[in-house]
């Protein structure tokens, strides 16, 4: 084995090891990023970011004043990061608006 091969070799180890290192990165990118109430999920539980603009006709659950009680940031599921901002489970834990709801809403 000529020494440019074993150079070579580790080459590729190191930069093997950097893709996967960069591919695990994503996930955390990904995890902080906000939802877009565009989103299939989001569409699917009429996410919004601000819960005053939900049609209660067709979210129910959100109607009356018990329903106007319902934000994300009372919701069993939203963990906050103190910015008006938190994740949900339901998203995968991105970021949904402290001020939002969807229909998935469960009492903290
Ligand atoms: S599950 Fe809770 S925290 Fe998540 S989007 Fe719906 S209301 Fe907000």
């Amino acid at each position: 084995m000529k020494n440019s091969d074993t150079i070579s070799r580790r080459t590729l180890l190191t930069a093997a090891g950097a893709i996967i290192a960069t591919s695990a990165f994503p996930r955390s990118t990904v995890a902080a990023d906000k939802v877009s109430e565009d989103e299939a999920t989001a569409v699917a539980l009429g996410y919004l970011h601000d819960a005053t603009q939900v049609d209660t006709n067709k979210w129910p659950k959100r109607a009356g004043a018990e329903g106007a009680k319902q934000l994300c940031n009372n919701c069993a599921l939203y963990v906050d990061q103190g910015d008006g901002w938190g994740g949900c489970s339901i998203f995968q834990n991105r970021l949904v608006a402290g001020e939002g709801w969807c229909n998935a809403w469960v009492a903290a």
